[in-house]
């Protein structure tokens, strides 16, 4: 029996590292869906404590009282290794406990109820997601199932195939993830415009809370997205800015009670949260008070805070931001004069002097605001649910999106040749698959190496990963076909399938370890040594597959030679003639693995004139 259809909407998350923002298209319009505290964005952090687990801002709330068991950042840890260099760089700044687990996975031990609990990070962050999950659940007044979750643009495969595990755990259906920039240019409607012609030039200025990102992509023709470059710095957002007004505070109070409220994390964790409101009043009014009653030894504190000094203590920290942009727009080869819009994301933005700074810089141009900027990514990717589900008006559904292969994906040959499977630049998602052939007989396994690059040679490029498919029945050579399929999926995750025709046995690798992604600058580097050795790699792709032709050919005439009808009718001697002509090829090859492609043209051309009595 059918049952009836849930007709919730596919809702869209920006999964922040400091907040999380979840949006709807409904209406005709993008609705930002507050939670049951009433605010619009909820923090990215799960508490346990004795007898429950919190989600969000009550979370945020007690992290003073219960630092040890009150997990936030879990976005940094995701799809990493323990070993990761970054990750033990930030184990150094957490007050909660991370430890090295199986396979190298870091693992998260609070304590839940009186016992020790470990969790992954995919956990933590899908209990982030179900809270996201549960707010648009209760604003819709239906089970919401399908999503779509963004991620920062410069996530490898890894850390997208994580989020994208976090979101199933979740009980959400993702539809589709896409990059924070992206969704942003999208909330902006930059993808929709359709007049423009050629490209457009955006710049994605975001600020938040712990982190930095400045994203220069292109859109062309409304529907093709290509990050171009990102800059940014991993360290540096609003929690900064929180932490100079909290130094400002104790400075004060010991200038005032001589009194040190360092040695106190309740004193310093409740003036944290009310540092951070008071930094949010100034951006909106030029001057706040931080009153906090009972803070330290029983005195109350009360402090005006000016928006000049607010300012003042992190100017430094504004003006690398702004710094940062010349580096992305250098590696992006763009002047600025070049940038078509710039977009503001992420909740720092708000703060008039950056947007000041930001403006003077792009010579006094308007900048992209008028979606709040800790919304604007939730915003996008909820026009983009909508589009993918295909749930809205005619105007959402024609939004298409693309992102692009940076490189060409393929597979190792014989002879190290470089078989090209999905070509450098197809939009995806894509899919695309090539029979191949067993290289002697009886072969019974065969091992698929898959790499990344554009040079002719397999070893020049980029490793992806490797895998083996066994099983394949005996055969002589070139009988046996193997299947090789490559999906790269809406998110960018890769499959690669390799199934053996005769028996249908499949077997698969999906790309997603630590070093499967290319940086920016690798994947330049490497359209760039293509360019180079255009001419040696010609060479050498011609001289390889001569090679293996020549090779084939004398395989070939050893099976026919054999064959019962070939010997009752041709003549013994002109047969062991033929015989000796084979195995001296053979043995040429052998000894002579660097000879010319002339020369491997020749040895072929002769050996099949001589075993022409063979056919
Ligand atoms: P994330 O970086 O996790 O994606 P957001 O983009 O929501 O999160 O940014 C969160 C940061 O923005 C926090 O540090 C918060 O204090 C800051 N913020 C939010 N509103 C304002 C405001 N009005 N003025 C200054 N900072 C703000
Ligand atoms: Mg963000």
């Amino acid at each position: 029996m059918a049952g009836r259809r849930n007709d919730a909407p596919a809702i869209g998350i920006d999964l922040g590292t400091t907040y999380s923002c979840v949006a709807v298209w409904k209406h005709n319009r993008v609705e930002i869906i507050t939670n049951d505290q009433g605010n619009r964005t909820t923090p990215s952090c799960v508490a346990f404590v004795e007898s429950e687990r919190i989600i969000g801002d009550g979370a945020k709330n007690q992290v003073a009282m219960n630092p040890a068991n009150t997990i936030f950042d879990s976005k940094r840890l995701i799809g990493r290794r323990f070993s990761d260099s970054k990750v033990q760089e930030d184990i150094k700044l957490w007050p909660f406990k991370v430890i090295q687990g199986s396979d190298d996975t870091p693992k998260i031990v609070v304590t839940y109820k009186g016992e020790k609990k470990e969790f992954m990070a995919e956990e933590i962050s899908s209990m982030i997601l179900g809270k996201m999950k549960e707010t648009a659940e209760a604003y819709l007044g239906k089970v919401v199932k399908d999503a779509v979750i963004t991620v920062p643009a410069y996530f490898n495969d890894s850390q997208r195939q994580a989020t994208k595990d976090a979101g199933t755990i979740a009980g959400l259906n993702v539809i589709r993830m896409i990059n924070e920039p992206t969704a942003a240019a999208i909330a902006y409607g930059l993808d929709n415009e359709s007049d423009i012609v050629g490209k457009v030039n955006v710049l994605v200025f975001d600020l938040g809370g712990g982190t930095f990102d400045v994203s220069i992509m292109t859109i062309e023709e409304g529907s093709v997205f290509e990050v171009k470059a990102v800059a940014g710095d991993t360290h540096l957002g609003g929690e900064d800015f929180d932490n100079r007004m909290v130094g400002h505070c104790v400075r004060e109070f010991k200038r005032r009670w001589k009194h040190d409220l360092t040695g106190s994390q309740r004193a310093l964790g409740r003036l944290r949260l009310a540092c951070e409101k008071a930094k949010r009043t100034l951006s909106y009014t030029s001057v706040t008070s931080i009153d906090l009653d009972f803070l330290h030894e029983g005195i109350d504190f009360s402090m005006g805070f000016t928006r000049a000094k607010f300012e003042e203590l992190n100017m430094d920290m504004f003006s690398k931001c702004i710094k940062t942009l010349d580096t992305c727009l250098s590696d992006a080869k763009m002047k600025k004069s070049c940038v078509d819009q710039v977009i503001l994301v992420g909740g720092s933005t708000r703060i008039p002097e950056v947007q000041h700074m930001l403006q003077e810089f792009f010579d006094g141009r308007d900048l992209c605001k008028s979606v709040n900027p800790d919304e604007a990514v939730a915003y996008g990717a909820a026009i983009m649910a909508s589009k993918v589900s295909g749930g809205s008006d005619k105007s959402v559904q024609d939004v298409v999106l693309h992102d692009v292969t940076p490189l060409s994906l393929g597979v190792d040959l014989k002879g190290r040749l470089f078989d090209v499977v999905i070509p450098r630049n197809t939009p995806i998602p894509a899919s695309n698959s090539k029979n191949y052939i067993t290289v002697c007989d009886n072969q019974s396994a065969i091992t698929i190496e898959v790499y990344q690059g554009e040079r002719s040679k397999s070893t020049d490029n980029h490793l992806l990963g490797k895998f083996r498919i066994s099983g394949i029945p005996p055969a002589p050579i070139g009988v046996s076909k193997v299947m090789e399929c490559f999906d790269i999926d809406a998110n960018g995750i890769l499959t690669v399938t390799a199934s053996i025709i005769s028996t249908g046995k499949t077997e698969k690798l999906i790309i997603s370890n630590e070093n499967g992604r290319l940086s920016k600058e690798e994947i330049e580097k490497m359209v760039n040594d293509a360019e180079k050795y255009k001419l040696k790699d010609q060479e050498f792709k011609k001289k390889a597959e001569a090679h293996n032709a020549l090779d084939d050919c004398i395989y070939k005439m050893k099976n026919k030679i054999e064959e019962p009808s070939v010997k009752k009718s041709v003549y013994n001697e002109i047969l062991q003639a033929i015989k000796k002509a084979i195995d001296e090829t053979a043995k040429w090859l052998e000894d002579n693995q660097a000879a010319s492609f002339a020369e491997l043209h020749s040895k072929k051309a002769h050996l099949e004139f001589v075993c022409k009595p063979l056919f």
